[in-house]
């Protein structure tokens, strides 16, 4: 597949593995002049992360003094989906499983061990089974189960660790739950929301990221075009790994503004 530079009118960057390790931390060497370069040809561009380890304020201060984002609008996480949806399907109370440290996100989501969802927000790799058993019975009993996103690993301190995808198979195989709603990358619920304020079709769009499998392969399922970059969680062999393969492929994400045919931006 070839990058079709044309039809994209905003780009949707990935954080972790993509503009930085993890989503704390400063950016990669030629990711801000990347960022400028896209912006600079007119296109949008919003930042779209699965973590769930910093609330969404935290993850727009970080871009922000990087000067990478300019308004918290730019930065969405999946949170921005879920603060929208479940409210309105009456699915704003229940069982939550979050971090500590994200707990501000979900302002809005009343703890309710009766209530009528359970939520997986949280990082699996430091969770117990025991932990699990209270959501598992409340499955059990008829809530419905979301889960922010469901990818598999994500690279942290040099290490692969799993993410929220195992914890929320763990307690829809032990529930024997039909299905589970994924609310961040690559839900078109996300995408949909993200392309309706930016007031671009979801064609339109182009996805950048390190996961070939939630970055890439989802987007392109979306309709929108996908970037792999070679940097993050990326393993050799991951642009053939899946079907079908990526718009593009980039050796980091300072090479996007080649991609997109545009000049070099200044440093
Ligand atoms: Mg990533």
């Amino acid at each position: 597949m070839t990058l079709d530079a044309a039809r994209v009118r905003l780009v949707c960057l990935d954080l972790d593995g993509t503009l930085m390790h993890g989503v704390a931390g400063a950016p990669f060497e030629g990711a801000a002049a990347a960022v400028r370069a896209v912006k600079s040809s007119g296109r949008a561009v919003r930042f779209v992360t699965n973590a769930t380890s910093r609330p969404h304020r935290a993850l727009f201060e970080t871009l922000r003094d990087a000067g990478l984002a300019d308004a918290p609008d730019d930065v969405w996480n999946p949170v921005s989906t879920a603060r929208s949806l479940l409210p309105a399907r009456g699915h704003d109370r229940g069982l939550l499983l979050v971090d500590e440290a994200s707990r501000e996100d979900f302002a809005w989501f009343a703890d309710d061990p009766a209530g009528p969802a359970v939520v997986v927000a949280t990082e699996a790799h430091d969770r117990t089974i025991a932990d699990l058993q209270p959501a598992f019975r409340r499955l059990l009993d008829g809530a419905v189960l979301y889960t922010l996103q469901r990818n598999r690993y994500y690279r942290k301190d040099g290490a692969l660790w799993t993410d929220l995808g195992p914890l929320a198979a763990f307690l829809r195989y032990a529930a024997d739950v039909d299905a589970v709603e994924t609310l961040g990358k690559p839900s078109a619920a996300l995408f949909d929301r993200i392309a309706a304020v930016a007031g671009v079709p979801r064609p339109s769009i182009l996805m950048v990221g390190d996961d070939v499998e939630f970055d890439v392969r989802g987007s392109l399922a979306l309709g929108m075009q996908a970037a792999l970059v070679r940097t993050g969680k990326y393993r050799p062999g991951d642009e053939t790994r899946r079907d079908p393969a990526p718009t593009a492929v980039l050796d980091s994400i300072s090479s996007l503004p080649a991609a997109l045919g545009l000049p070099e931006s200044s440093p």
